[in-house]
């Protein structure tokens, strides 16, 4: 007896042979949609997913599967890590303000960020800052 399931994105049925549940037609549409990124990412190292859902017209949440899989990685503290200011939204390497903003922005801060306000930002540049390079494992 053949596996057979329905498929998660479309819901036809489908022959299962293993790995996601899904049917070979909307496999293809994600290996191309993976493809799409990787190139971009090949040439635009440190895009921000944002930028990569935006450009390539993949949703951020499919990118995120990427990154879940292992097949995308987040740069690390790398020179071409891509933040925006979250004030003016010029590009910086780190924390969340330009210098320009975070010297305008200290005094009012000083009193308010805690160990809350931290966390706080560090969950903020995960989802929304943080730039992405593919990842060479089978190449
Ligand atoms: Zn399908
Ligand atoms: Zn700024």
């Amino acid at each position: 007896m053949p596996d057979v399931r329905n498929c998660r994105k479309c819901g036809k049925i489908f022959n299962y042979i293993g790995g996601m549940p899904i049917c070979p037609v909307c496999k293809d549409k994600e290996e191309e949609d993976f493809k799409k990124v990787k190139e971009y990412l090949y040439q635009n190292p440190g895009a921000t997913m944002s930028e990569v859902s935006q450009v390539l017209d993949v949703s951020v949440e499919r990118i995120k599967a990427y990154l879940k899989d292992g097949r995308l990685e987040i740069v690390g503290d790398e020179a071409n890590i891509i933040l925006e200011c979250e004030a003016c939204g010029k590009s910086i390497k780190t924390g969340r303000f330009c210098n320009e903003c975070q010297k305008n922005l200290s005094k009012e801060f000083r009193n308010v960020a805690g160990d809350m306000g931290s966390s706080f930002a560090q969950a903020e540049s995960t989802k929304k800052g943080i730039g992405m390079r593919y990842l060479n494992k089978n190449e």
